[in-house]
């Protein structure tokens, strides 16, 4: 297990070359060229503010307006999505510093998750340390691990049940929410750790927010409607809702990383990985539906992962106007730049990929 001293150096990258200079230099001027932020703006605002209504709205409707079976099963369908939505927008880009140069709105964005039932303590651990650090780097990164009955990657034990995980691996998907709010923050959280990884417990403020979030979460979530309707409405409402967030977040996240098109470099034995930081990001990272506004808008620009991955600092409305710049070098420079055309593409990559991890290892 790594400590937490270990955990910014568990392998390292090869130093940077031209091809990261390059591209450096060309996104810099993008943006000098054109006198804009590379954090979020108005544009920005206008898209929280629609986001933050659409949420507020399905849970107010379904608290206090539906009243069929019908209308309980599209307002929750809509409140897993907002949810979603708030992840991919609002809390991604904040934890990540990106949403906006003051600090204390891109923490307030990133709280976005507590108040949604997860520990903006955690996921930067999980997401902004280990995952951007060690993409897809085997038995590093904690994205690839989806418990015994998912293999993900080539290093993971492969056992008989595998040979049906891409029929059933969607289920296990739709269940994470749940499995987040309800056990394993608390489990992290007692154990110090994340996977095989150590992290230092929250303290002081964070220890307060990862309990507040918690806390107000249930009152919102089951609580207050446990007042006004009978558990056996609000119950499956709150497990349907998760579905739709589980399924939407777990399916973005895959189709980026755990697909045909992106590699998993094996963890070296000399401690030094192959290839330098932005080449192995364009390995092991892949863009797909990048012409389709709705799924640019919704996704906030997590279907650009490649740009998200090389300027993770760089706020996703910024992401489709790079990219041109990012495959552009990659030609240059002979370096794939990987790219599912459309959002079926990916997925129909995500469960060829699925198919092939759980049987014989692939060629
Ligand atoms: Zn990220």
């Amino acid at each position: 297990m790594s400590t937490t001293s270990e955990l910014r150096g568990l392998v390292k990258y090869p130093a940077g070359n031209e091809f990261r200079r390059v591209l450096r230099q060309r996104v810099a001027e993008y943006f000098e060229n054109r006198g804009i932020s590379t954090h979020g703006g108005p544009r920005m605002w206008i898209k929280t503010a629609t986001i933050i209504v659409w949420f507020l709205a399905s849970y107010l409707l379904l608290l206090l307006w539906a009243t069929t079976p019908l209308q309980a099963v599209l307002l929750s369908v809509s409140l897993g999505l907002s949810i979603a939505g708030i992840g991919f927008n609002l809390q991604h880009d904040g934890s990540h510093g990106s949403y906006s140069s003051k600090r204390w709105l891109n923490k307030i964005m990133a709280t976005f998750l507590d108040l949604t039932g997860g520990s903006s303590y955690l996921w930067k651990w999980q997401h902004n340390v280990i995952h951007h650090t060690y993409t897809n780097v085997e038995g590093i990164d904690e994205d690839l691990k989806v418990g015994a009955l998912g293999r993900l990657a080539p290093d993971q034990k492969r056992l008989a049940v595998h040979r049906f995980q891409h029929i059933y691996i969607w289920f296990l998907y739709a269940f994470l929410p749940l499995k987040w709010w309800f056990l394993d923050d608390y489990v992290s959280l007692g154990q110090g750790r994340l996977g095989d990884h150590k992290v230092p417990r929250p303290r002081g403020v964070e220890l307060f927010l990862f309990f507040f979030g918690k806390f107000q979460f249930y009152a919102w979530a089951l609580v207050l409607p446990l007042f006004l309707h009978s558990w056996t409405v609000v119950v499956p409402v709150l497990v349907l809702t998760s579905f739709v967030t589980g399924v939407t977040l777990a399916v973005v996240f895959q189709l980026a990383h755990c697909l045909e098109e992106a590699d998993f470099p094996a963890r070296p034995a000399n401690g030094e990985l192959e290839l330098p930081f932005d080449e192995s990001q364009l390995a092991t990272t892949v863009d797909f539906a990048r012409n389709n506004p709705l799924a640019t808008w919704f996704l906030g620009g997590l279907n650009f992962q490649v740009e998200h991955h090389l300027f993770p600092k760089i706020c996703h409305i910024h992401y489709s106007a790079i990219a041109p710049i990012v495959e552009k070098t990659c030609a240059e420079f002979g370096i794939p730049y990987r790219n599912n055309v459309t959002f079926f593409d990916a997925l129909r990559s995500h469960a060829r990929w699925l198919y092939r991890m759980g049987r014989a290892e692939p060629a």
